[in-house]
């Protein structure tokens, strides 16, 4: 068989799975009933045990299974030598709600369009990474693989929401054979054609952690039909919130901005603030985000007064959503918002949740390597651009529990960025197909350059 007709059957193949999966609803919200991860879970173990790969569903409740599939390390008969590296495949097959009447295709139909396009709720998060992986696996067992270390396939529940406890984080509680030494998930890979006409991708290597805090003002109530009575603490927040400024820290060279600066510029720039001006207009989607990575971001969201219309309260708050960077504590936070607000004006602070740390893995290494190989084999013009996600992901648990390098990276080359943050989490969503199969070659390639065999 030529190399063109085995790529386009493999082409054809992640398609048919990567629409199977869509059409499997697993909306995930805190009701009762959904998630029904299940499907998919049965649906992979299927398929990825008719070429002889391992598979196990592992479920903490039944209608919410995750499938941990395995192409186990290769029996060398060697004695000698340390333990063999081990890498997952990992990915979640939970989608987030949808209303079908916002979108130009049913969201679990599948559509495939006559230009490429698959839309479907979960196209770009992440089924079309979730199918990719499932066929590099089925493609590795096929060809004889036999890797120096084990290779995992963790496709789990409930990351979209995680209020369940039935996905990863459980997962790895319950299972401490899996250990990965390193792995690949969601969160990166998109690419940005930069204002000069260079391009890069992102591989993400950290998420940001969360520290939500809220701040009271304290003032004293009074009858609202004479507004000078007491202290009304409504006016009092009022002055407080302004003080936050636009939410961004304070310029700081962090190693993750400082790795940025450099893939984007191309070269030393020692003002950070002009580096970080020159580098946030290179692309729209950079605007602030370099900004947000050099510490702690507070952006106030919930406001909270009197709950009667003619009292004025005593009391007056707002929650402020905080992300933070890894190492950063309620005390740092505290500090920062402290300076912030002064000590003119009465108020107090309380933490509505518990600190979500953030974690980070390192910008080198096997996985960053084996992207920029990737890349490179392809004659792919773009560089790689490590970055961090603001949001939060799986791999936090495998960072914390298993002390995994993990890294977020699927390549993405005939879908625009545009269109993948027009459909994440929103109407239409839809991944052209050509990425599908590149990133099945991805994967396949990954496994080899890590795993041998
Ligand atoms: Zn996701």
């Amino acid at each position: 068989m030529s190399e063109s007709t085995r790529h386009e059957s493999l082409h054809d193949e992640v398609v048919r799975v990567a629409r199977d999966l869509i059409r499997l609803d697993t909306t995930n919200a805190r009701e009762p009933g959904l998630g029904n991860e299940t499907l998919c879970a049965e649906y992979l173990a299927g398929y990825l045990s008719s070429y002889g790969v391992e598979c196990e569903l592992v479920a903490r409740e039944a209608h919410r299974a995750n499938l941990v599939a395995r192409i186990p390390e290769a029996s060398t008969g060697s004695t000698g030598g340390g333990a063999a590296e081990s890498l997952a495949f990992v990915g979640h097959t939970d989608v987030v709600p949808c209303d079908p009447r916002d979108w130009t295709h049913p969201p679990f139909e599948a559509v495939l369009d006559d230009d490429g396009w698959l839309w479907g709720r979960g196209a770009v998060d992440m089924k079309d990474e979730v199918a990719a992986r499932a066929v590099a696996m089925a493609e590795l067992a096929r060809s004889g693989f036999r890797p120096s270390g084990d290779l995992w396939f963790l496709a789990v529940a409930d990351e979209e929401d995680g209020f369940a406890d039935v996905g990863m984080r459980w997962l790895l509680e319950e299972r401490t054979d899996i250990r990965p030494d390193h792995s690949i998930n969601e969160g990166g890979g998109e690419r940005l054609v930069l204002s000069d006409g260079r391009q890069v991708v992102g591989l993400s290597v950290g998420e940001k952690g969360t520290l939500p805090v809220t701040v009271t003002a304290v003032g004293e109530a009074g009858h609202a039909s004479v507004p000078t009575l007491g202290n009304n603490a409504v006016p009092l927040l009022a002055r407080l919130i302004p003080r936050l400024g636009n939410g961004m820290p304070e310029p700081a060279a962090t190693p993750m901005v400082t790795a940025m600066l450099s893939a984007l510029l191309g070269r030393d720039e020692p003002d950070l603030s002009r580096a970080v001006a020159e580098a946030e207009a290179l692309h729209p989607s950079l605007r602030g985000s370099i900004s947000a990575l050099m510490g702690s971001t507070l952006a106030p969201t919930m406001l909270a007064g009197s709950n009667k219309r003619n009292v004025m309260p005593g009391r007056a708050s707002v929650e402020v959503d905080c992300r933070i960077l890894p190492g950063t504590t309620q005390a740092d936070v505290e500090a920062q918002v402290r300076a912030l607000l002064g000590d003119d004006l009465a108020y107090e602070l309380s933490w509505p949740e518990a600190i979500v740390e953030a974690s980070s893995s390192p910008f080198g290494g096997p996985v960053p390597d084996a992207v920029a190989a990737f890349l490179a084999a392809e004659e792919d013009p773009a560089t790689v651009l490590p970055t961090m996600c603001t949001g939060f992901t799986d791999s936090n648990y495998l960072r914390a529990a298993a002390g995994t390098a993990a890294y977020g990276f699927s390549p993405f080359r005939s879908t625009p960025v545009e269109v993948l943050d027009a459909g994440y989490h929103n109407a239409n969503e839809r991944v052209h197909v050509d990425d599908l199969l590149l990133s099945t070659r991805f994967h396949i390639d990954l496994a080899q350059r890590i795993l041998g065999g």
